[in-house]
């Protein structure tokens, strides 16, 4: 196992060198935001060419690119700014352009803001300009899309070669060094399911972005309180965290378990409790499979490309590691179903499922994604907003991951033997 960790560390440390030039200029200062003018901004279209003006306070940094489709999502336009605060602005107060199929903006990374525009069919960058007006120091940016074939599209398209921007600044983790599980606090990485520019599930006022970071940090308090953890999130505000970046925080943060925490919503069947979902590559049912399709696909909505990521010979150390990591995440998932039985909190009827989520794929760290409960469910709902209700089911992963402490190092001393 350690000879596989290690070349895994060394693949990573490589990886992370080229990473470190740009991690420089993002540590430059920052300036205070830049404020979106809604009544000078708008998006219009003349024939095929479509043209975005926005009206900024000041000057920001900007860049532009365009994403080829991916499944059911489609071709888009990506705008990334430096601190940039869209407050009182809605896509509606915009405008329309038939060839703009929708139109999101938020958050994307602490310091950073996105703007994605769906496009109905091939448009190209023909300019892209920012303006500083000199009289009061207000920005213009005019960005101008004009018609192409597909192949032209897709010859212009992709992410910049940037891979820095959504992952965490390199750090040299000496993992050799990393603790045995039940020697000393055990290092739990929270990660609170979306965030900025995708929300999640939304019910009667309440997102699941808002809702998983508010009980991440109870969660937090109820761990950090009990004395054997050690807890770390992979977001404390609300800003957008790719599926790939909060698997490499974990590394980073030097994790020895991984929640996900989700209350999503569900349309099909009535999904309910809480529900313990482990990495698969065949789901275990059609629900599991829709939530890590569109969990996927809110990556790519908004305009992080995960293809390419993973090279062969990464891939074949992964697996191995995997073989090792994957029943250890099976028994944390039956520790936490227990945990939550325990209290007599709602479960689902079938309390352990499979599905391939991206967010799951730490090759070493034993991963789950836990739905506390679906606010498609007028029960959960209730529950999800109920403090005293939150405090009992974070009472109940903590008993949940007590057990698996236990049952984990009993275990690996057995293995080890
Ligand atoms: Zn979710």
């Amino acid at each position: 196992m350690s000879r596989i960790v290690k070349v895994i560390a060394a693949v990573t440390l490589l990886w992370a060198m080229g990473l470190a030039a740009v991690a420089q200029a993002q540590s430059a200062d920052f300036n205070a935001l830049a404020r979106v003018d809604a009544a000078q901004s708008r998006l219009t279209q003349v024939e095929d060419r479509v043209t975005l003006d926005l009206a900024l306070s000041q000057g920001v940094p900007y860049r532009a690119y365009t994403l080829e489709a991916a499944g059911d999502v489609p071709r888009r336009l990506v705008l990334d700014f430096r601190e940039v605060d869209w407050q009182g602005i809605t896509p509606e107060a915009l405008g329309q352009a038939e060839a703009i199929g929708g139109l999101r903006f938020g958050a994307v990374r602490p310091g950073w803001s996105r703007m994605v525009l769906d496009l109905a069919r091939p448009l190209v960058l023909d300019q892209a300009g920012l303006r500083i007006l000199p009289e009061s120091g207000a920005a213009r940016l005019r960005i101008v899309l004009r018609a192409a074939s597909a192949e032209e599209f897709a010859a212009l398209s992709g992410a910049p070669h940037d891979p820095a921007f959504d992952l965490p600044a390199p750090e040299p983790v000496d993992r050799t060094a990393r603790p045995r599980v039940g020697e000393g606090p055990l290092v739990v990485v929270l990660d609170p399911g979306h965030g900025g520019i995708d929300p999640g599930a939304e019910r009667d006022g309440l997102s699941e972005k808002e809702l998983m970071l508010t009980f991440a940090r109870e969660l937090q308090d109820v761990l950090v309180r009990d004395g054997n953890f050690e807890v770390v999130l992979t977001r404390t505000d609300d800003s957008f965290v790719s599926l790939d970046r909060r698997v490499a925080l974990a590394h980073a943060m030097g994790g020895q378990v991984f929640i996900s925490l989700h209350a999503d919503a569900l349309s099909e069947g009535q999904a309910h409790g809480a529900t313990v979902h482990l990495l698969s590559d065949s789901a275990s049912d059609a629900a599991s499979a829709t939530l890590a399709e569109r969990h996927d696909r809110d990556d790519l909505l908004a305009g992080i490309d995960l293809t390419g990521q993973d090279d062969q010979v990464a891939g074949i150390l992964m697996d191995l590691a995997r073989q090792e990591t994957q029943p250890r995440a099976e028994r944390l998932a039956q520790a936490l179903v227990a945990g939550i039985r325990g209290a007599e909190l709602p479960l689902n009827s079938r309390p352990v499922r499979r599905a391939a989520f991206s967010v799951l794929k730490a090759a070493d760290i034993p991963s789950i994604l836990l739905e506390v409960g679906f606010l498609s469910s007028p029960r959960d709902l209730k529950n999800l907003r109920d403090p005293a209700w939150r405090l009992q089911m974070a009472e109940a992963i903590r008993e949940g991951l007590t057990l698996w402490v236990a049952e984990d190092a009993i275990l690996s001393d057995l293995v080890r033997q």
